[in-house]
Parts: C-alpha cells; structure tokens; sequence
C-alpha cells in the first residue's frame, strides 16, 4: 500500500489512511468517518471475516475495488472485544476536527485524523472488555547480556487497576512465572523473539507474545523513563532494582504510552517482587491441577471456582492471584492464615461484612478509566461507594484487635480524603447516565445555575405540551402531534389525510411552515415552536457544559487521591479474601493447616476440595476422606515417598491430586479440606499426571509423559513434593517397569523429596524393601461374587491385583470378552508366578551405585552389552523377557 504510486493515485482520504495505516501496520485501523469506525483493505477483510458483517466496497484504487466492512461507533465496544478476543490489536482513529473546520479549508480537504489509541489485549479498560475477576496484564521479558550469565527479569501492569510489578527471573523458571502470572499480552524485543534459546517458551506461550522493536528495552535510558512517568528525579525511594527489571520496567511503561498515547493510566509506583518467595510449580503441573482453568480451558471445575466465595472484583482478582502465586515463607502465610482465623472467630461481624462488601463497585477499574479519560459518571459513583464502603468498614472493625495483615491493609484507610467523599455525595444525582454527554447526573439543587438552566428548559418542553393542545383545537385535527427528532428538532406532525387543515386559510398557511414531507404524514413548523425549541437547545447547552466542568472537577480530584483510593481498594479486597476464605472454611468444614519450615506433610481426613462438592452437588456417596503422611522418620532428615497401588477407578489420581491442592491452598493462606493438616513448606511442586496430550505439537502421550517426568527428576529438591501418576505406563511392560523404577530410585536416593507415586506395576512394592524412606500403600477394595468395589480408602500395604478385569466389566465389555480374558489371565498366571521384579531386588545395585559404576565407560561393548542391544522389549511375552534376564545374568 504504502507505495509511491499508490499514494499519488490515492484520493486525498485514502492518502490520509494509507499514511496512518503505514504507521499501524501491525494492527487493524478502525478509521473513524462520522458515526462509523471504517476498515479497508487487507483490515476489512480480516474484519468482516471474524465479526460475520458485511464487506462492501468504497471507491477504487489503483484501478481495483476498496473493500470496506464499518461498525456504528456506539456498538464498537462489542466488536473490540470480539477481535481482541480473537488476538488482534486495534488502532482507533479519530476526526480530531469538526467536519465544518475541514470544508472551511476548501473543499478538497480531508478532516484531520490520529490514531487516539492502540487496543491490545493487554491495555483494555474497559468494563465490558474485562472480566472483573481477572486481572489483565501487559507483560514485558528483558534480557540483560554480560556477565557471566544471562539476566532475565519480567515486568507486568494492569492499566485497568494500576498494579505495576517487577521480578527477576531465570531461564529455567521463567515459563513457570510467567504463567503464574498468565498476562493476556507479553512483549519482547525483536531480538529476542527470534532467540533460539527462547523459541520453545514463545511457541509454549502462542499469539500472546508480541515482538516490539528493541529500543522499548534500551537499559542505559531505562531508569529515566520510569522517573520521568513517575514525575520524579530519580528511582532511589522506589526501592533498588536490577539492570534487568529496570529495562522490562521502562518497556512496560514504554508500551502503555505507545498504546494509550495522550493518556497517562495511574499506575502503582513499581513493586519488586522476589520470585523465589512463591512456591514454584512447573507449567505441565499447573494446567494439570486445573488451578484457575480446566484442561479444556474453562473456570467451572476449576479449583478457583470450587474455593472463591469472595463478593467483589477486586476481591475476586486477589484470591486468583494468592492462589497462582502461593508463598514459600512461612511467616507470611502465617499471617494470612491469621486473617481468615480473625473472621471464622467473628461469625456475625464476618457475615455483615461481606453482605455489606457485596454492592462494593470495582474501584481500582474506575480509577484507571477516570484517569485515562474514558470514565462516566457511573465511574465517579463507583469510587464514592468504595469510599464509602472502606470507611465502614473499617468502623466495622474499630476496636478489635486486627491480625496484622489486616491492620496493615487499614492503616492505608486514614488518608482517604473525606473532603471527596463529601463532595462527590453532595454533586452526584442518584440515576446516573452511562455517558456523561447524556449530562443529567449532577444532583438536582446542587448548583443554583444549573438549576435554573433546568427549570427553563423543562418550562419550555411544558410550553410545548400545552402548544399541542391549542394547535390541535385551533385546527379541529384532533391527532396532531409535536414531536422532537435529532435532524428536525421539534416539529408538528399530522397524519396525509388531515394535513390539509394547516393550509385551509391564508393565516394558517402563513403561520405552520412546511418542513418534511414522509411516508404518511407531513410536518410542520412554526415560529413559536422554533422559538422555544432553541430556547431549550441554549438551556440544555449550558447545562451541559456546567455539568461537564463538573465531571472534570470531580474526576481530577479522584485521579488526585489515587494513591489513597488505592489503599482503600486494597483495603476492601484484603478483607473480602480473608472473609471468603472464612466463610468457605465455615461451610466446608475446613481446618487451619500448621505451616512451618520443616519438611513434614501429615494430611489427616483430607479431601479433593473439587470432587468432594462435586460429589455432595451430585447427591452421590460423600467423598472419603483419607490420610496422607509424607513427613521424615524419626531416624531420617527427609520426607518420605509413598508408593500407591490400586486397581483402576480405585481413586489414585484423585488422591494424589488433592494432596497437591491442599498444599498449594496451605500456602496461599486459605484452611484446607482435612481434619487436621501440617506441611513443612513445599518450594517447588511439579506433577506428572493424567494424559495431557500435546499431539499438536507432534508429541506422542509417552514423549509427553518423559519430558515432564525428565524435568521433575532433574529440578525437585528435598523440599519439593512431587506427585507422579502411572509413569511408564505409555510404553511396552518391561520398559514401562525399569524406568519407573528407575525414577522411584532416583527420587529416593537424589531428589530426596516428598512424593505421591502411583502406579499398576505392582512389581515395584518390593522396592519398599530395600528404601528405608519408600512406604507402600494401596486404594482398598472389596471383592463381591466376582465383582470388586471401590472403597476409594488408602491404607497401607500393596495391592494383591489389578481387578483390570472385574473393571473393564463394569465399562461394558461383551460377557464373552471378559469370561475369555480370564482364561488368558489364568495361564499368564501360572505361567508368571514369580514376580521377576522380586528377583530384581536381590540382584540389583541401589541407583546410586549402579549409577557410580556405569560411570566409566569402556569404549568397547562387552558381551553383555551386545547381547541386550540384540533384544526387542515390544516384541517380548513377558516370559520371554524373563529368560532373556536370566541368560543376561548368565553372561555377566
Ligand atoms: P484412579 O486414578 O485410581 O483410576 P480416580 O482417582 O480417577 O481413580 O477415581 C475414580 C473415581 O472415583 C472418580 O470418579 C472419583 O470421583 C471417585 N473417587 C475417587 N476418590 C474418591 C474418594 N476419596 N471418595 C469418593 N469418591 C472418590
């Protein structure tokens, strides 16, 4: 497009939008013409194609059609969502003229346009954009070279709340943090982007990343720029950053200004946060544990949605967040535990505070739009409840002695301004308009002026009231009408066949002067009416304008108290998760978990928080609580290792799984599902369960399954608990078994770490044996005229069977099937008495020294060696595989 010759064959609007189109090439330009966004070109077909409307053309250029497809500007919210949603960016272009100033420059002269804003995922403020549950980040990496090593740091924002936060990072855990975080947009110089050490995160995290140039990360400029937003001289009472943060900082700042351009969003002063505090959890354990989305991407079934009881948004985002990011010190969530504490003592106090936190507006939303000059008046209204409600509640908790996390979250309260409360409860009418060029939401008897402006004009709509009524008797037509349209103004309508009754005397046709004529009427003016009607036009006019000098007076004054509005807003979402997580504790029977610093992890009567009201929503048989008791022997410094067998559908995953969760909701500070529960802190947890596949990205599930079970033998440390679901279980037996074993080994004799690991190999009970820190257990089940039951009971102890057949029975598979597979089972039974793994286990070195001893490798393959590359495993009957063992053994 933006060609040379194409510009000089433009006519003079199109060059106008090629010019601006050049300069927004990476987002669809909506071109503002009157009362329509516009898109051509390459955007309109786009366009018309996501949002189902209509291409169409507009003119030609260069000898070919201009497509064109246009949304009316009052729905353009609606269709932003939509593209956003569908990850494209928007630049919104404006008429920053009145037409009329264009035309007086002559007429082949084009109304001055600008692009007033880019929309992006993540800069949206808008209501109807955002989910007030949500936070929306903007994210930034940077990557500071030298050194020895690599810096990385991450920066994110929500311009929709104003929180601004910095961390370091490193290559390892920077996949994970970023999804901790889960930013809606993640910027990265060019540069970067294109970094082949980085290509697996970026292709990991799809279309939300966005390249930028480079220079949005330049360091040496970096500390200035954030200053410089900041209006300060220097960073220095901010607190002290690294090189890294400083430039993913000043990228961050410097995308919002490229994105909102004029506007200047009232961002929090930027927070470090140090990543090491929260508990980290690999990616693959995330989406596994269904934290805030289910596999298949949803919020019901979700753990969020099983634990969220809280009644605001702002209080909603809060309890999102603690539980993506759980704390690692123990003091910390300590404290927060207090706070829910603080609520369970205080029942009615709790319960009239959240009825009185329900109708709580969002805050930190409103301020962000006031400050970016998008607000309405209901954004004004919004910030005054707020006050309003913070500074009852904290009279509400005058006189008691607070927990300190809250004490501190009120401290912030005593600068709220009252004088604003005041005065926006003194302008602000009751009904308020979504627009604040719909005026009408300064209270009646307010200001004097704009009273007057009032009377006058709803005089004058009375006036014209009572002018129907006598036109209607003077001229006997007894439907005549005055109505109001926005081309016409005011004007008198009469139905075709009654119109003659204006024009039967000389007078008549004299005094209604005829303006339009439609369809089945005509219509009609007079001077009276024009008269009047300007009347109200001045009236409403100046109204108007008093108002919105009121909108403007009001809305500085909130953007001017920000720091303290804030406050109050953290405030109110401090006490709204404290008192949901109460109140959750309360209505499912929760307990105080004891968190310390050591590595025990004794679960008593616990629960899968989402399958047990599943269960109870479902009126089935109520889950049954089990026990769980990981913590380090008396004679031993480290936790211990369960090994958990069972048949299928006797409820291993679920176990496993909802000792994961009570330890994340342990360390966000919530009460757990158990009767009892104390847990040393876990610092990283990472799980290996269910089938996630990634076929997309030609991955078998069994390449899936070693990648993670690699990253988790290669990362957990002995304070990391570790839950492992049937690994090996996608390959042939013999495999599957040798490297499950192999990995129960290793996370006993390296790892060291507290693990769930279930399996249907039962071969591997023995190992119990010869691993002093290894426990059996098994899911309990009861044998009835050939059928079992699943008593879902964890006991201690090794499963005697699989009952795969007992199973597959109750899956429906033809009665011939069954009675036949334990046919077959029988002979493999006496065949395979002996389980070879027993022999194993007095024949094999531990892991460690079998490990020390390959250490040195011969360069020439010995017998033995040959003779094991010889053999197939897939192709192997188990018995086979046996007497291959045994004639290995043989050879050594
Ligand atoms: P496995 O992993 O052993 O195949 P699952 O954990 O998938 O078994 O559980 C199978 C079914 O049993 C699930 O549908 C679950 O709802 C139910 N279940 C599991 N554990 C319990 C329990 N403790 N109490 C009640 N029902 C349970």
């Amino acid at each position: 497009l933006a060609t040379e010759e194409s510009r000089l064959s433009a006519t003079p609007m199109m060059e106008q939008f090629i010019e601006i189109k050049a300069n927004n090439a990476d987002s669809l330009l909506f071109y503002r013409m009157g009362d329509f966004y516009e898109l051509f070109f390459e955007d309109a077909l786009e366009a018309s194609r996501a949002l189902g409307i209509t291409l169409t053309r507009r003119g030609q250029h260069l000898g070919q059609d201009i497509p064109m497809c246009g949304v009316p500007v009052h729905a353009a919210d609606d269709y932003l969502q939509k593209l956003i949603g569908f990850g494209y960016r928007v630049a919104v272009c404006e008429q920053m003229e009145d037409p009329a100033e264009a035309k007086k420059r002559g007429s082949k002269s084009v109304v001055k346009r600008d692009v007033v804003r880019l929309v992006t995922p993540g800069t949206i403020t808008e209501e109807k954009l955002l989910n007030p549950g949500d936070s929306n980040y903007l994210m930034t990496l940077a990557r500071i070279k030298g050194g020895d090593k690599p810096q990385y740091a991450l920066a994110w924002i929500d311009i929709s709340t104003g929180i601004f936060r910095l961390a370091e990072t490193d290559l390892y855990r920077l996949l994970s943090d970023i999804m901790r975080i889960d930013p809606k947009e993640l910027i990265v110089a060019d540069s970067l982007f294109h970094d082949a050490e980085l290509r697996p995160t970026f292709d990991m995290l799809g279309r939300i990343v966005s390249p930028q140039p480079a220079v949005l990360f330049d360091s040496a400029t970096a500390e200035s720029r954030i200053a410089r937003y900041f209006q300060t001289v220097t960073l220095d009472g901010f607190g002290a950053f690294s090189r890294s943060e400083l430039s993913a900082g000043a990228a961050a700042i410097a995308y919002v200004e490229k994105t909102q351009i004029a506007e200047r969003p009232a961002l929090g002063r930027p927070e470090r946060e140090n990543a090491a505090s929260t508990l980290l959890i690999d990616p693959a354990t995330r989406a596994n544990l269904e934290l805030v989305r289910t596999l298949s991407g949803e919020r019901g079934g979700a753990l969020v949605t099983a634990i969220d009881r809280t009644v605001t948004g702002g209080g909603a985002r809060l309890l999102a967040e603690r539980l993506m990011s759980p704390l690692t010190d123990a003091d910390a969530i300590n404290a927060r535990l207090d706070s829910v504490a603080f609520f369970l003592d205080e029942q009615r106090l709790t319960d009239d505070i959240r009825r009185e936190l329900r109708h709580t507006p969002d805050m930190p939303r409103a301020l962000s739009r006031l400050a970016l000059e998008r607000g309405g008046p209901r954004d004004l209204a919004a910030i005054l409840k707020g006050l309003e409600a913070a500074r009852s509640l904290g009279a509400m908790l005058a006189g008691k002695r607070l927990p300190t996390e809250l004490s501190d979250a009120f401290a912030g309260l005593g600068s709220v301004p009252f004088e604003l409360t005041d005065q926006l409860a003194s302008l602000l009418a009751e009904e308020l308009p979504l627009q604040k060029r719909d005026g009408g939401f300064v209270r009646d008897g307010a200001i004097p002026e704009l009273d007057e402006l009032r009377q006058l004009r709803d005089q004058s709509r009375r006036v014209i009231v009572g002018l129907q009524t006598s036109y209607s008797e003077e001229t006997g037509v007894k439907s005549l009408k005055i109505k109001h349209n926005n081309v016409l103004g005011y004007f008198i309508e009469l139905t075709a066949g009654t119109a003659g009754a204006l024009t039967e005397t000389p007078e008549r046709r004299a005094r209604f002067i005829h303006r339009q004529t439609i369809a089945n009427a005509m219509r009609f003016t007079t001077v009276e009416l024009s008269d009047l009607e300007s009347r109200i036009a001045n009236a409403a006019e100046k109204a108007l304008a008093i108002e919105l000098e009121v909108f403007s007076r009001l809305s500085e004054a909130v953007v001017d108290a920000a720091d303290a509005v804030k406050a109050a807003a953290q405030a109110i979402a401090a006490v709204d998760v404290s008192a949901a997580l109460a109140a959750l504790a309360d209505e499912q029977a929760y307990c105080r978990p004891a968190v310390d610093a050591s590595q025990d992890f004794r679960i008593e009567g616990g629960r899968h928080p989402v399958v047990e009201q599943a269960l109870r929503k479902a009126a089935q048989n109520p889950f049954v609580a089990n026990n769980c008791d990981l913590s380090p022997l008396e004679d031993q410094s480290n936790g211990a290792i369960w090994l958990i067998t069972g048949p299928n559908m006797g409820g291993k995953s679920t176990f496993l799984r909802q000792n994961a969760l009570i330890a994340i909701m342990a360390q966000m500070g919530s009460f757990v599902p158990a009767a009892e529960a104390a847990i040393g802190v876990v610092d990283r947890l990472f799980s290996r369960v269910g089938a996630s596949d990634d076929l997309a990205r030609g991955r078998s599930t069994f390449m899936v399954e070693m990648v993670e079970t690699a990253a988790i033998l290669n990362q957990a440390t002995p304070r990391s608990l570790v839950i492992l679901d049937e690994i090996g279980r996608g390959t042939a037996t013999f495999d599957g078994l040798s490297i499950a074993w192999a990995a129960v080994e290793h996370l006993h004799e390296v790892n060291k770490c507290r693990s769930l690991f279930a399996t249907h190999f039962h071969e591997l009970t023995v190992l119990s044996e010869k691993l002093p820190r290894l426990a059996n257990a098994t899911m309990r089940v009861k044998e009835w005229d050939n059928d079992v039951i699943f008593l879902h009971e964890v006991g201690p102890g090794a499963a005697d069977r699989s009952y795969g057949i007992q199973v597959a029975r109750l899956a429906g598979l033809p009665a011939s099937v069954v009675s036949r597979a334990r046919e077959v089972l029988t002979l493999l039974e006496d065949a395979d008495r002996k389980n070879p793994a027993a022999k194993l286990i007095d024949d094999l070195p531990l892991f460690q020294a079998a490990v020390r001893r390959d250490e040195p490798k011969s360069s020439k393959a010995s017998k033995v060696e040959e003779s094991l590359k010889a053999l197939n495993p897939d192709e192997m009957t188990p018995r086979e595989a046996l007497d291959a063992l045994y004639a290995l053994k043989k050879a050594l």
